[in-house]
């Protein structure tokens, strides 16, 4: 009898899709096997993944999809009101490119999302990524799936030694070979198996090879590799940057809040006004001459730590009292029991609470 040849993508999708058909995830935004789910579902699911994980989504794309329905209500809706259903899955730039999205989808496209790639990636917020998985799981078109997960599944399967990102390329290249390549070969499915196979199975750490439906085939299990790939180069240590918060308050018990830029990070967001971040230390005298008014400051103690993704922060409070609302650019004067009413950047809250318990 003729060795099977476990390699072959025919035999990979076949032993993936048996697999997935049995013990794929349960997900909100999922439909049963075979089926194309709402392309509204997989966007809006898609965009929320980018960077978060399926457990944390989960509740907030139930809360979405009953406060809006579609894509249309969606785009109706206030910019603000979705920032703070937003809020809690972080960088905000993603809620306002996705409202922004479904402004063209429901203006521009009649309320349909397009159906491949390209016009997919044209959009806002829709990375290569994120347009192939649409494409596959929403229209069940052929497309190269490619995540985090599925580099890892990828790297190991055919033990890739280069490190990552420098792999990256090569990844997507073996990657692509083992994609369907019709309809047919339920490309949505495949892409979302192979997720779950990166997810369940072959995690970061411990993969469990002994159930892995690939591990007849996979060259790291054979060669006992697969706790160690994929590699990846060394990355640079986290800068720390620094800021002084400015925090104002009057004596009607409000305190002063902002906008921030509509570029750059956490754009457009309400912020506890302070000085720039920057790698520098801050003293009181070179803080107070970027203050937003003029006034008596104080130093309050304790310093409020964060991490973003590409530095570390860390800020000191000056407070101050004032008996005017100085007609300050862009001022929101706000009492501390309506500060939920505000999508609020997690940095922020922790500013705020380190103030309100100092003062
Ligand atoms: Fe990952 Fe192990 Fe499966 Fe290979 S056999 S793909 S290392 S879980």
């Amino acid at each position: 009898m003729a060795r099977r040849n476990f390699k072959s993508p025919l035999v990979m999708r076949r032993r993936i899709l048996d697999w997935y058909d049995r013990h794929r995830r349960i997900l909100p935004w999922r439909v049963p096997p075979g089926q194309t789910a709402d392309p509204y579902h997989v966007w809006l699911s898609e965009i929320m993944l980018q960077q978060t994980t399926v457990a944390t989504v989960g509740p907030y794309f139930n809360d979405f999809c009953e406060r809006w329905p579609s894509v249309e209500h969606l785009a109706a809706a206030d910019l603000d009101e979705i920032l703070h259903g937003w809020q809690g899955l972080g960088y905000y730039a993603r809620a306002r490119n996705m409202h922004r999205c479904a402004k063209i989808v429901s203006a521009e496209l009649n309320g349909y999302f397009p159906d491949n790639e390209g016009e997919l990636r044209k959009l806002p917020g829709i990375g290569d990524y994120t347009a192939a998985a649409i494409s596959a799981i929403a229209f069940g078109k052929p497309a190269n799936v490619v995540d985090g997960n599925v580099e890892r599944v990828i790297a190991r399967f055919y033990a890739v030694e280069e490190p990552l990102p420098q792999s990256k390329s090569n990844l997507r290249a073996l990657s692509a070979k083992i994609t369907p390549e019709t309809a047919h070969g339920r490309p949505g499915d495949f892409a979302q198996a192979v997720m779950d196979l990166g997810a369940t199975i072959c995690t970061p750490r411990s993969p469990k090879c002994s159930i892995c439906p690939w591990q007849p085939g996979c060259a790291a299990f054979k060669e006992n590799i697969q706790n160690a790939l994929p590699y990846r180069q060394t990355r640079a240590k986290k800068p720390t940057r620094r800021g002084v918060v400015f925090w104002v308050m009057h004596g009607d018990g409000s305190i002063l809040l902002g906008r921030r830029p509509d570029k750059g990070l956490l754009a457009g967001m309400v912020e506890v006004p302070s000085t720039a971040w920057l790698e520098k230390e801050w003293t009181v005298a070179s803080a107070k001459k970027v203050a937003p008014i003029k006034s008596c400051w104080e130093k309050l103690p304790g310093i409020v730590r964060h991490t973003f993704t590409h530095f570390h922060l860390e800020l000191w409070i000056l407070q101050t009292r004032v008996s005017d609302k100085e007609n300050l650019k862009n001022a929101i004067w706000v009492t501390p029991d309506r500060l939920n009413e505000y999508a609020l950047p997690t940095i922020m809250k922790k500013i705020i609470d380190l103030a309100l318990k100092a003062v």
